[in-house]
């Protein structure tokens, strides 16, 4: 499949408010998985395992689906996927499989031909972090709780707005707690896996036949969806995508929007490999968690009260 050089640019999020809530940006994910569940095809994505670990499973029901929604911001494990596609596929199922772009360019490579039952959605990937440094986070959060983690969020969404990037993670004994610690670890590039650094999907070509991000610049490319709720950009890039975007635009607000107004930096090249990257693992490899959230973690209790003081700030605003 010939993917445009300029895919089509689209502004959108569900009509359904409370599915947008559960979704990372305006839920397009859903109004499109929809789509292929209700024609009795199957869906392939990310979701996380009872142990927090990421993982792709496959769905055939909404139930299974709705786990999949959210960004998890670490590196999926894929596990038999790419066969249970293939075997999907030639039992003339229709299949949705969305991942990252590295993962949709691995499957078509699998899979070796075009499959006119196949749809890959992709997201716009900002670079996937290590699991381990994620299983160590949840660990060290669990100690300090003294309980273990019932659910995380790794984008707590609805207590702190759509822009905000707070992970919360609620503990067996009933507390919570909110923090930046991943999130910092995140932005500072160290914990991504190696072949993100050189990754070839930073542009606005993208090897899925459509590709979904948050729509950071929607203030200028679409004003009137800015309300901090979650707007997703939706790239179509080719024909099947075309199809498959026309098919939901009846669950959909929506509004074609220019790519020159839509551009972030995932969308032209890769992030550069900190020069501290080493040092960190060095450390990270020596030195107990405590002292990783504190040196590039930013942990502090002073960073926990200036989060408390923006959100008051936000939330008062927004009255
Ligand atoms: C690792 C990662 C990096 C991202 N980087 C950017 C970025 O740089 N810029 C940007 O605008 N947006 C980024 N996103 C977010 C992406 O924009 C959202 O997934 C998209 O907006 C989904 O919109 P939705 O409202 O339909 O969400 P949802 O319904 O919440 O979408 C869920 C979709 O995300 C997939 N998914 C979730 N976690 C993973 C994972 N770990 N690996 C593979 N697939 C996953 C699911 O399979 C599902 O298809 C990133 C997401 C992830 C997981
Ligand atoms: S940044 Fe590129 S290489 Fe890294 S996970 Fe995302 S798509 Fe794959």
């Amino acid at each position: 499949m010939n993917n445009r050089k300029q895919p089509k640019v689209y502004a959108v999020h569900h009509k359904n408010q409370q599915i947008r809530d559960a979704s990372r940006s305006g839920g397009i994910f859903t109004a499109i998985s929809d789509a292929i569940l209700n024609n009795d095809g199957i869906v392939y994505g990310c979701t996380l395992d009872n142990n927090f670990k990421a993982v792709h499973i496959r769905a055939n029901n909404t139930e299974n689906r709705n786990k999949m929604r959210g960004s998890k911001y670490i590196q999926s494990n894929l596990g038999d996927t790419f066969r249970n596609v293939k075997n999907d596929l030639v039992t003339g199922k229709t299949v949705l499989f969305t991942g990252t772009s590295c993962q949709v360019a691995g499957l078509r490579k699998y899979l070796g031909k075009d499959y006119d039952n196949l749809i890959c959605l992709d997201i716009v990937c900002h670079g996937v972090p290590s699991p381990k440094i994620w299983e160590e986070y949840i660990k060290w959060q669990e100690k300090r709780k003294k309980s273990k983690v019932k659910s995380v969020d790794f984008r707590n969404k609805i207590d702190y707005g759509w822009r905000s990037h707070i992970e919360t993670l609620v503990f067996k004994n009933g507390k919570k707690k909110d923090s930046q610690v991943f999130s910092h670890l995140f932005y500072k590039h160290n914990i991504l896996r190696p072949s993100c650094y050189e990754c070839p999907y930073k542009s606005v070509m993208h090897p899925g036949d459509i590709t979904i991000a948050d729509y950071w610049g929607i203030e200028k490319a679409a004003p009137e969806f800015d309300d901090n709720k979650g707007v997703s950009l939706v790239l179509v890039n080719n024909r099947v995508g075309q199809r498959i975007f026309d098919s939901v635009t009846d669950m959909l607000k929506y509004k074609q929007t220019r790519i020159e107004d839509s551009m972030q930096p995932p969308l032209e090249k890769p992030f550069e490999k900190p020069i501290e990257r080493e040092q960190f693992w060095k450390e990270f490899n020596n030195y107990d968690f405590e002292f990783i959230a504190k040196k590039y973690g930013n942990e502090s209790k002073v960073s926990d009260l200036k989060r408390l003081i923006k959100n008051l700030k936000r939330k008062l605003a927004e009255k």
